[in-house]
């Protein structure tokens, strides 16, 4: 796409006008979709995909599931759906969430207004008119009031930058783009590259069935025990009378999940009792179990040590070759500053005897050859390599694309320093642009469903604000935004989130900015000031 081919769309190119074009049909484009048909909007759903759900249609490889638990991972804005959806495990499969999302496209009858196989390329604002145009790579260039990015904070895929990586003759496969038929690993030699949480789930089933498995870890991840089972009708039902309350819980928690109780601080107690906590969180098989288990956890180096060698004693315990063990004994960098995981089996996957590990701390990778991978030690050879090298998260979607706002200015220049957000839902110079789940919101800190939904909500709500009030276009002031990313940055600040190389601060992808992405303020508190913004006649924005 060049610049000249996008500035010489007229409005005579036209295919179709819109109050509001959404950018993908994972659980925010579909419920965005709903929320404003519901509201009496026009609007249209495009995804590179071939179906809805995002996530969930992507990601397919062998052990894909949610780790924020099915009863909280879930939509609450409509309570029949909450009651008549069934979900059978503590956490679902991949496959059981796609098919919750088809149900739920099947359900308010949303594939009418959705188009699949179809990349936005570019939307450029159109200022004289106060309209998006938005070109497909499809050949659609269609009109619209709003452009909503319901694009994902974990969708544009990213692999090593290895040398040579071309070059590999084998079977080569992505987490994040698995085929939808399967892969049958029986009697291969088989690698895999990244120690993330979509390596972390997958790992222990392709070593069962793998000849033989060798596992690349560049940075060692603290992983907690799912403890996933079947779900028992009774707690099902428990939840199902008492959902209103729960959700309203949740979405006045700081993650999006309820967590009972006010923390203590970690050395506010004796050893024994903080021990006796941290088994409690291991056995809980909840994410932020042990992290929230003391308010000073993130906070405090000290305080997170307890925690992190509480994690590393396991990892010994469970691992029955000590060196093995120790490679996998995350030491560089706080617990819960890099995303935390819930696992089955995976340390207990190193005793095996079809399975390596190979510490690329000791021994990185030099090359990939047209056999399998080299190290600075060893030449290894491989039937197939599974990348499980993760994302370029929460702005790589939105900037892959050709978004101008006022004056021309491309989004991915406005944020070539990180990116700038007013509440990680609208950017200044981009006027009824709105991004759900953006960087500064409290997004991937989340239960994504929650802030999903609290995002939806204030996105519909703005526009409903608009049209009853005569304004054809908000957008935020350069100053207003100023001020959320220097609150949001200094929250940051003050955690221990900024001593990782995580995703969380861009630093997976070279050359890209070190920024703490996430807003860490909770997702409640969060919720209030957004509440208070649209309160106070949405403070912050010019409205025209
Ligand atoms: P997505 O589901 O990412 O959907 C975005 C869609 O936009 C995609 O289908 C993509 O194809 C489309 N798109 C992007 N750019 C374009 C474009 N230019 N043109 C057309 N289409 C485009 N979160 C949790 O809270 N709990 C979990 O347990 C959890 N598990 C996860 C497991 C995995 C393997 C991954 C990768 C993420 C997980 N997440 C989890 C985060 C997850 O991404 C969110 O929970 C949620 O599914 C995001 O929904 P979404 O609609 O915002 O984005
Ligand atoms: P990830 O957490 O970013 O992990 C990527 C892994 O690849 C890391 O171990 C990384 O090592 C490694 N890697 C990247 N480039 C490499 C290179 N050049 N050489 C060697 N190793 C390399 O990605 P992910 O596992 O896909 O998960 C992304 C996020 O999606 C998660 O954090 C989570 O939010 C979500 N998710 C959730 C679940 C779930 O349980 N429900 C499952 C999957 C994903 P470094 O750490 O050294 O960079």
């Amino acid at each position: 796409m060049t610049d000249v081919q996008t500035t010489t769309e007229t409005s005579d190119d036209l295919t179709a006008s819109y109050d509001a074009v959404i950018v993908g049909a994972g659980f925010a484009g579909m419920y965005m979709l709903h929320k404003l048909r519901w509201l009496g909007f026009t609007a249209r759903v495009y995804d590179a995909a071939g179906g809805v759900g995002g996530t969930w249609y992507w990601n397919r490889y062998p052990g894909a599931r949610c780790d924020v638990q099915s009863l909280d991972y879930s939509f609450s804005f409509d309570s029949e759906l909450e009651q008549e959806w069934e979900w059978t495990e503590k956490f679902s499969t991949q496959p059981e969430i796609l098919r919750y999302a088809n149900h739920v496209a099947d359900r308010y009858d949303l594939w009418q207004d959705m188009q699949f196989n179809t990349r936005i390329e570019a939307a450029h604002f159109d200022e004289g008119a106060g309209r998006w145009i938005v070109r497909t790579d499809q050949g659609d260039v269609v009109s619209a009031q709003h452009v909503v990015m319901a694009v994902g904070t974990l969708s544009t895929p990213k692999l090593p930058e290895t040398p040579g990586i071309e070059t590999y003759q084998g079977e080569t496969y992505q987490t994040q783009k698995w085929p939808h038929e399967g892969v049958d690993f029986t009697g291969r030699r088989v690698a895999v590259i990244g120690t993330g949480s979509s390596a972390i789930q997958s790992i222990p089933l392709i070593a069962e069935q793998a000849a033989h498995l060798t596992v690349f870890q560049r940075t060692p991840n603290f992983s907690m025990p799912a403890g996933n089972r079947l779900l028992d009708a009774d707690e099902v039902a428990e939840r199902r009378a008492d959902y209103p309350a729960y959700r309203q819980m949740a979405r006045e928690s700081f993650f999006g999940i309820p967590i009972p109780g006010e923390p203590k601080m970690a050395f506010e107690v004796s050893d024994d009792e903080r021990d006796a906590t941290y088994q409690a969180g291991w056995e809980a098989g909840n994410l932020v179990a042990l992290i929230g288990a003391y308010g000073d956890i993130l906070f405090d180096k000290a305080a997170n040590d307890t925690a992190a060698e509480f994690i590393r004693s396991k990892i010994r315990d469970i691992v029955d070759d000590p060196e093995v063990a120790e490679d996998l004994c995350p030491t560089d960098y706080p617990v819960g500053t890099k995303r935390p995981c819930l696992d089955t089996n995976y340390y207990a996957t190193f005793n095996r005897p079809n399975v390596r590990l190979v510490n690329l701390r000791k021994t990185p990778i030099t090359q990939l050859t047209p056999q399998g991978i080299d190290t600075s030690e060893e030449s290894f050879e491989f039937d197939a390599i599974v990348y499980a090298t993760g994302f370029d998260a929460m702005t790589g979607s939105l900037v892959a694309v050709n978004v101008r706002g006022v004056g021309g200015v491309e989004l991915k220049e406005a944020w070539s320093d990180g990116p700038m957000t007013y509440l990680g839902l609208a950017v200044s110079g981009f006027p009824n642009f709105y991004t759900v789940t953006g960087p500064q919101s409290p997004s991937v800190l989340s239960n994504m469903m929650v802030s999903i939904e609290q995002h939806v909500d204030w996105i519909a709500d703005c526009m409903v604000y608009m049209r009853d009030n005569g304004y054809s276009t908000i957008e935020c002031t350069p100053e207003d935004q100023l001020a959320w990313v220097e609150h949001s940055s200094e929250l940051g600040d003050q955690t221990l989130y900024p001593l990782a190389n995580s995703w969380y601060m861009g630093a997976n992808v070279p050359g890209k900015p070190r920024v703490f992405l996430p807003y860490i303020g909770g997702v409640g508190p969060y919720r209030e000031k957004c509440d208070q913004v649209a309160a106070n006649g949405y403070e912050g924005f010019k409205l025209a």
